[in-house]
């Protein structure tokens, strides 16, 4: 069985959204000689992470809301490297997706280490054909699922139907295919999102 770690390294001077210095994360150590203990600031968009509803929707639900169930299982992983700008349902139709599913996208951004302003998203008519279809989750390898839209279209059409969002995933390493995946996010609540591990699983059901 192999595993992937598909999970962004944390560290100070990380790859941030739109290279925002506030939003970096910092790393306090204090030691005595023989004890160390770090604290650690972090945005709870750093990174790897899943967003709740909170985020986008004035009054939506916190992190706590986010079924652990649904974040654990069967994952498809579409290889989206050829798209250009952002994920249409045109493109979305090439592939099997199917009620239940948790889509993982992987894009060009995948290969690239700094923050590009120009990163691949999803639309919003590609995120009404996932929310049509009915899948119970979308995981993306960009910090944004979509790229300063309007009022937000493909995060509220999403969170509408309670489809979840990874963001911040890193695929390069993961061939398009069905994995078993476990993303694990801290069990925080009150929050609008929170960093996650996740992991994919090759030949495991
Ligand atoms: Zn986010």
């Amino acid at each position: 069985m192999k595993m992937y770690d598909v999970t962004a390294t944390i560290y100070e001077g990380m790859t941030v959204y739109k290279n925002k210095p506030e939003k970096q994360p910092k790393f306090n150590t204090v030691t005595n000689g023989y004890v160390t203990e770090t604290r650690m600031e972090l945005d709870v968009h750093t990174g790897t992470h899943v967003d709740a509803p909170l985020h986008m929707v004035v009054d939506g639900d916190t992190f706590e809301s986010v079924p652990l169930e649904d974040l654990v299982g069967q994952a498809k992983l579409f290889d989206l490297t050829d798209v250009e700008d952002g994920i249409t349902k045109a493109d979305l139709e090439k592939f099997d997706i199917e009620k239940g599913d948790f889509v993982l996208l992987k894009t060009k951004n995948s290969f690239e280490e700094e923050f590009n302003f120009d990163f691949i998203y999803l639309t919003k008519d590609g995120a009404e054909y996932l929310s049509e279809i009915g899948v119970r989750g979308v995981g993306i390898d960009t910090l944004g699922i979509e790229r300063d839209q309007e009022g937000h279209p493909t995060h509220k059409t999403l969170f509408g139907d309670k489809i979840i969002i990874i963001e911040g995933l890193r695929f390069k390493e993961v061939a398009q295919g069905e994995y078993f995946m476990v993303a694990a996010p801290l069990k925080i609540e009150g929050t609008d999102a929170s960093p996650a591990r996740v992991l994919l699983f090759e030949g495991l059901r």
